[in-house]
């Protein structure tokens, strides 16, 4: 069981969360990942920015707060004076740890990509020993690890790690599976691992959905539960579409399409240590734990000919559409330009020619288009390329479902749902998985598109 950052985001939170491990615990052996607190890990990157600017009264106040914002939840998240103590000190520790982190990093005036990970990890370590004091407190035995003391070992691509499987299987099962014997719930720090030097290293925002299933997966649990703050994976994200609906199940594949455009509900690459395995994930919501949530299955039964399930979007990005006459019928044109794009660590969401082969138009995160543009610029203008052309201010829209298959008119029904809201397209892909259909708009227009498509297919009608 794996809670979010709004799960655990307030004293009667933890508690109520608490309480709902307990209550399945009598039936199950339960592993327990938890977040940070929401807004904690943005908190974190924050600083991190004061640090470079070696403004030390900012994270002197940042390290204020802190304190302040766990030490008063866990103080009211106890019952018993005991566990209070208790927690009190192990909280104490922790944050003079994060203290002296800071204030290396802020005599240095420096953050490294391994010392910012150290420095989110402490979100998740105190929310893990927050709920499992919580626990504690009501009768649950149970132990708080990090996810390097779990034995989750990862490569050292701070920021982005992935987990190295083989020997993270070994550890973990090690670690687990006798302390569920023991009938001890652990609770894992979610999003936090550590490379082969020990160093810690996290997964990618949104990790703590990748810990649950990196540690299911090693320890061949019969299913994950992801516990959020909606009743499961909706066609649309809810902020934007008020009468989205909850799917009840989905096949792997079109979860991580739907993750990996845009729909935030999970990491992008969370299912993946669980796919050879098949096993069943579930999204679920913490306060209305009574519903069922949504099934990730690897062979869903409902709803299987609906042509679109889902539609998402991503912001933040930018279109880079790049002409030259000399591009036409070129052997090795577009290999150079994405072998520059790779070569500074630019990655692309999205690629489009066209058969004239006089343009293509690529969308990078708006994080990458400055370097994007000039690697572009030195390299190959005035050589391969005439003309660089630059709209920074898109959205990628996604219709996911994997009923598009094979199905005629999907394409013309997208755009002409489009078109009559009057929004205007700047470039479609659409992968032979036919899983998705995938276009770029204006960020103006972005809601407006999502809310358009999901009107045309009805997605509030579905079961
Ligand atoms: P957690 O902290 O529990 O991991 P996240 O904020 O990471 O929660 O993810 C849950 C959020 O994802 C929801 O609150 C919702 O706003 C957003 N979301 C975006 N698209 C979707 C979607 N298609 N279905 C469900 N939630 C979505
Ligand atoms: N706390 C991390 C984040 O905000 C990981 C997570 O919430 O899953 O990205
Ligand atoms: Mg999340």
């Amino acid at each position: 069981m794996k809670f979010g950052g709004t799960s655990v985001a307030s004293a009667d939170r933890v508690k109520r969360v608490a309480r709902l491990i307990k209550s399945h615990s009598k039936d199950n052996e339960i592993v327990v990942v938890a977040s940070a607190i929401k807004g904690v890990t943005d908190d974190l990157i924050q600083i991190s920015e004061s640090v470079r600017k070696g403004s030390k009264t900012d994270v002197e106040k940042f390290i204020d707060r802190f304190k302040k914002l766990h030490m008063d939840m866990a103080k009211t998240s106890m019952t018993k004076e005991k566990t209070r103590k208790e927690l009190r000190n192990v909280l104490n520790v922790v944050i003079k740890e994060l203290e002296d982190v800071l204030n290396g990093m802020v005599l240095l005036g420096e953050v490294t990509p391994k010392s910012q990970d150290y420095l989110l990890s402490f979100g998740e370590r105190l929310t893990t020993s927050i709920l499992s004091y919580a626990l504690k407190d009501i009768g649950i035995s149970t132990e708080s690890l990090t996810g390097k003391n779990t034995g989750i070992i990862t490569d050292s691509n701070y920021g982005e790690a992935k987990p190295l499987m083989d020997t993270t299987k070994l550890r973990v099962s090690n670690k687990i599976i006798p302390m569920l014997r023991n009938g001890t719930v652990p609770v894992v720090t979610g999003f936090v691992g550590a490379d082969q030097n020990g160093n810690l290293t996290t997964l990618g925002r949104g990790g703590s959905d990748y810990t649950a299933t990196i540690i299911a997966s090693c320890i061949n649990a019969d299913e994950v539960w992801l516990w959020t703050d909606v009743d499961g994976l909706m066609t649309a994200d809810p902020r934007i579409v008020k009468n989205a609906k909850v799917l009840k199940e989905v096949s792997y594949a079109e979860a991580m399409e739907m993750a990996l455009f845009g729909a935030k509900y999970m990491h992008p690459r969370a299912l993946e240590p669980i796919l050879d395995k098949g096993i069943p994930t579930r999204i679920r919501n913490t306060f209305k734990s009574e519903n069922n949530g949504t099934q990730v299955l690897k062979n869903p039964k409902i709803n299987t000919r609906q042509i679109v399930k889902s539609v998402s979007m991503i912001r933040n990005t930018a279109l880079i559409d790049v002409r030259g006459g000399s591009m036409v019928g070129v052997p090795g044109i577009a290999a150079k330009i994405f072998d520059i794009m790779g070569k500074n660590n630019i990655n692309i969401m999205m690629i489009s020619q066209s058969p004239s082969e006089s343009s293509i138009s690529m969308v990078v995160s708006k994080n990458d288009l400055d370097s994007a543009v000039n690697s572009l610029e030195l390299s190959l203008l005035g050589k391969v390329i005439k003309t660089i052309n630059v709209t920074d201010n898109v959205a990628i829209i996604a219709a996911v479902g994997s009923g598009m298959r094979g199905i005629k008119g999907v394409a013309s029904r997208i755009f002409g749902a489009i078109a009559k809201h009057d929004v205007n397209v700047m470039m479609i892909a659409q992968g032979s998985s036919e899983l998705n259909l995938a276009f770029v708009v204006n960020d103006k227009d972005c809601e407006e598109a999502v809310r358009a498509l999901h009107e045309e297919f009805e997605l509030s009608k579905i079961e």
